[in-house]
């Protein structure tokens, strides 16, 4: 057996295999449990590194893991990646043929595998099970565990049947992992996975790396989107958008705008989808375009940013889509533009769906709680880490509000006209109407329900249309008035709003600048702005990047299993002489030196 303490070896095994210096976070405390025989339940952001925390427990115990996940997309890459690290995996799902699986079972049994891939519906059978019966385990990895919850969006059914595992082989290690961190689902985790004796890791779900940032919609909201886009240029990210037919539209915007953009939607022909989620990954710099069908388990690491052009669900749903951004530490942005439009539409989508009255509620509540935090004058880091349950000082230095806090004026007067306008036209009108009755413009609408003989016609010249909305989105989101969804989101007062009318409360409200900042937003960033780098080191990382792709393609798998962006930036900027300096570099352990060792040399000798 190994003579090293596990931790030690455990080090070394990081080190030479994935070429990582020293664990991050819970990392270390993790394999260490885990390799000793412990359960574990693992919380960790995206971006965390949780695969780590099975894949080495799986190299120090005997026999094999077997890793239960239920996207048989991403197995391949996953088990890709680990092969070009010199790590034994394989998969198991319904891409296989019959005669691809039984050569995989038989390596099973053979002793031959390190890590097993497998999809909850195959493992469940009664053959699969009969057959790890007689193979060696070393753990059981269950990824993605939040699935087992019935009130997420990504529940399994079969993950509620994984407590077989723990029944049929009580002493093989089980590790669950999730970066779904609220309170609720990871109680239903415990309690559904029979995991109460699990010891549980939970790290701050803070990504001080992604930069927050809210702006009110234009429009249909892509002319901002092509602002904030300007900013990141032939770097890789995500737009979602609420419907398919939203998607395509932004998706057809973006491409007039001379980028590379893909639609992702849940109505398009399957094997398009395929295709361009391939391409997303393999190729740089795209710009993919989304439902939310697109993403859970997208370990892309060089994800820069995450644009919403709509307004999300939930705040859950929101911190787990930015998440995709910036998985490999490096600076990346979670954007969002958003106005009363998308609440309207997204109620209509709750109180019209099927669920329970009280599902509906409840999914209700987070979309209030999601507007709070968009009209939030404070932290964002600070309001979205409180949602789940953690302290965060605020101040963070890396959201818009703290980067450039917003003023807040004294708008008890403007709320009162914004009310008075909602009750003298009856209750029945959304913002756009009541925008025009406030500020006196004459149109089809206002004549034909004789809105300018009303004493609220042009009392609100003094504000210009941006921050008319801004009030009335900041009215709803303080609850003061409701969206009337059967009558095609007209505003109604609620009960808060009776002292703010009658004159007894005063309301104090966020300053929408007049129009958006213009110095950053016409200048594009640069290439070396971007990575920081000089010039020589900037000629070589691109070098270094059509070799990447080269390679990758044909490999036929995504460029970041070749070396992260990260990687290639540091061996730019080391510019190593031989392979000595070459395995200094972080990210680089010995089978990626082996296998692409040369290959970077030659390149970085041609580049000079
Ligand atoms: P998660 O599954 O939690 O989203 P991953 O396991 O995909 O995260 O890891 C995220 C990124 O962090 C990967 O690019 C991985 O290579 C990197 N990573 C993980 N652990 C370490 C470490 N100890 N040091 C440096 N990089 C790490
Ligand atoms: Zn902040």
């Amino acid at each position: 057996m190994n003579p090293l303490p596990i931790e030690e070896h455990a080090l070394t095994l990081l080190h030479r295999i994935f070429g990582h210096t020293a664990f991050r976070g819970e990392q270390a405390h993790i394999v260490e449990h885990v390799a000793g025989g412990g359960d574990a339940l693992v919380l960790m952001p995206t971006g965390g590194g949780k695969s780590i925390c099975y894949q080495i427990p799986a190299l120090l115990r005997e026999g094999c893991a077997i890793v239960v996940s239920p996207l048989i997309a991403l197995m391949q890459d996953q088990v890709e990646a680990l092969r070009q690290v010199g790590v034994q995996a394989a998969y198991l799902n319904s891409t296989l043929d019959a005669g691809e699986a039984a050569a995989v079972e038989r390596q099973l049994l053979q002793g031959e595998l390190d890590l097993l891939y497998v999809a909850p519906e195959r493992l469940l059978t009664g053959r699969f099970l009969a057959l790890l019966d007689r193979a060696r385990l070393a753990l059981f990895a269950i990824d993605e565990a939040h699935c087992v919850s019935q009130w997420g969006h990504d529940f399994r059914p079969e993950y509620r049947q994984l407590t077989v595992l723990h029944e049929r082989w009580p002493d093989v290690p089980r590790i669950a992992l999730t970066a779904t961190a609220d309170a609720p689902t990871r109680r239903e985790i415990v309690e559904r996975l029979g995991l109460e004796d699990a010891k549980q890791f939970v790290s701050s779900f803070d990504r001080p790396n992604i930069r927050y940032t809210v702006v009110p919609k234009d429009g249909a909201g892509t002319r901002a989107l092509l602002d904030f886009l300007a900013r990141h240029p032939g770097q890789s990210g995500i737009v979602y958008a609420m419907s398919r037919k939203r998607v395509e539209a932004v998706a057809e915007q973006l491409c007039k705008a001379g980028l590379k953009a893909l639609p992702y939607h849940a109505g398009m022909d399957a094997a398009l989808r395929a295709a361009n989620q391939r391409r997303f990954l393999q190729e740089d710099g795209i710009v993919m375009v989304a439902t939310i069908a697109f993403g859970m388990g997208i370990d892309k690491p060089d994800v820069r940013f995450v644009a919403h052009v709509d307004l999300p669900k939930s705040i859950e749903g929101y911190y787990q889509e930015t998440g995709r951004a910036g998985r490999d530490g490096g600076a990346s942005e979670a954007w969002l533009s958003y106005g009363l439009g998308d609440v309207v539409s997204l109620r209509q989508i709750v109180e019209q769906g099927e669920a329970s009255e009280e599902r509906k509620l409840l999914e209700l509540r987070k979309l209030d709680a999601l507007l709070g935090y968009c009209e939030a004058t404070g932290c964002r880091r600070q309001a979205l880490l409180r949602w789940f349950g953690e302290e965060h000082p605020g101040a963070c230095g890396n959201c818009d509000n703290c980067l450039s806090p917003p003023e807040s004026w004294d708008g008890t007067e403007a709320a009162r006209k914004a009310l008075s306008a909602i009750y003298r036209t009856g209750q029945r009108f959304g913002v756009g109407h009541l925008v025009d009755v406030l500020r006196g413009s004459r149109t089809d609408k206002v004549a034909q329900f004789r809105h300018d003989t009303l004493g609220v016609f042009g009392i609100g010249k003094d504000l210009d249309d941006r921050q008319w909305r801004s009030v009335f989105r900041q009215l709803v989101a303080g609850g003061y008035v409701d969206i009337d969804v059967e009558h095609f989101g007209a505003l109604r007062l609620a009960e808060a709003s009776r002292p703010v009318l009658r004159g007894e409360a005063s309301l104090r409200l966020r300053a929408e600048p007049r129009s958006l900042p213009r110095t950053r937003r016409d200048r594009r960033a640069s290439d070396a702005e971007l990575l920081d780098l000089d010039g020589d080191a900037l000629a070589r990382f691109h070098a270094l990047r059509e070799w990447r792709s080269l390679t990758a393609r044909e490999q036929n798998v995504p460029a970041y299993v070749i070396f992260h962006d990260a990687t290639l930036r540091a061996i730019a900027e080391a510019d190593p002489a031989d392979l000595d300096d070459l395995a200094r570099v972080p990210g680089i352990g010995t089978s990626k030196l082996e296998r692409y060792g040369e290959a970077v040399l030659q390149k970085l000798f041609d580049a000079a």
